[in-house]
């Protein structure tokens, strides 16, 4: 089935990333699919072209092939903006002026909280006037979807049928930036991507996704969620954790061949890429995190 790997060019990737990278790959590439990489750069405050350059060198050093050009966010905005009018052409669009303190106040009302962070909705059911007078003290409103507030699931390949209330998205950031679910339905129905292989801490948008895929007429997709790469104190791998990108490994005296093996052999794969894909079976990949050893970062 045809696969993607859409890396955020924020800074180096690091081995979670990189693990990711290869299973998007073997998934796409043992089912004789497509391959695809397209650079989530939306976020012009944070994405840089140095790294996005970093991330492909470091793709292509693994030994990692891609079809097509990269695409890149920032270049299809115009998609985006299509996407946002049909949504509001159906009348499933609303602006939004709550800020985060104010979300973060609905949530702990005492008929809150909403399940998984939902949105409230408070802005759905202000009146004209209300929305005129909020509006004209300044606040630049986001742009939300119309939702239903409904729990919808989806299959994932490997976990099997994942649920998550789909509350009302953001589509369109109050800064006028497109939002990452909007982008990312868009982008992999036009990239004719078929299986969506990404990290497991994004499970619950998938069903978001589906969602406004569904809005949109757009064709459903299959999801295959992985697990992460922790830290040696059970948290989210960072920069501050230690050796955690290539070039770190690099600079210890490691080689990009035994950086691939231990990366594939956290999956139960052989060392050698080509090895990796004639052994790849996507049932047999782990179910939990591979939690890093202090000395797997150069700090044991
Ligand atoms: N750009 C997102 C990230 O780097 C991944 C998006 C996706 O795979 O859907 O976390």
């Amino acid at each position: 089935m045809n696969g993607r790997f859409a890396p955020s060019p924020t800074g180096a990737l690091h081995l979670g990333n990189l693990r990711t990278a290869l299973l998007a790959w073997l998934f796409a590439r043992s089912a004789g699919g497509r391959f695809v990489v397209r650079m989530e750069d939306l976020d012009a405050a944070v994405a840089r072209p140095e790294h996005e350059a970093g991330q492909l060198a470091d793709l292509a050093a693994l030994g990692l092939d891609w079809d097509g050009p990269v695409v890149r966010q920032s270049a299809r905005l115009d998609r985006y903006a299509a996407a946002v009018a049909r949504l509001d052409a159906a009348g499933l669009v609303y602006p939004c002026s709550c800020t985060r303190r104010e979300i973060q106040a609905a949530a702990s009302a005492p008929n809150g909280p909403q399940p998984d962070g939902a949105y409230p909705g408070t802005c759905r059911r202000l009146s004209a006037a209300e929305r005129a007078d909020r509006e004209r003290h300044g606040r630049r409103p986001a742009l939300r979807l119309r939702a239903d507030g409904r729990t919808r699931t989806i299959m994932d390949r490997r976990l099997g049928p994942c649920s998550a209330v789909v509350d009302d998205v953001v589509l369109v950031r109050n800064d006028g930036t497109y939002a990452y679910n909007l982008a990312v339905v868009v982008d992999d129905d036009e990239q004719g991507v078929a299986e969506v292989v990404r990290g497991d801490d994004l499970l619950t948008s998938s069903p978001r996704q589906a969602y406004l895929a569904e809005l949109l007429g757009l064709r459903p997709v299959a999801y295959a969620h992985v697990p992460l790469v922790l830290a040696p104190d059970g948290t989210r791998l960072a920069k501050r954790h230690g050796a955690v990108t290539l070039a770190d490994r690099l600079a210890m005296g490691d080689t990009v061949d035994a950086v691939r093996a231990r990366l594939l052999a956290s999956v139960g794969l052989p060392g050698d890429l080509g090895a990796a894909l004639a052994a790849f079976d996507p049932a047999a990949l782990p179910r939990t995190p591979w939690v890093l050893a202090a000395a797997d970062v150069g700090a044991g």
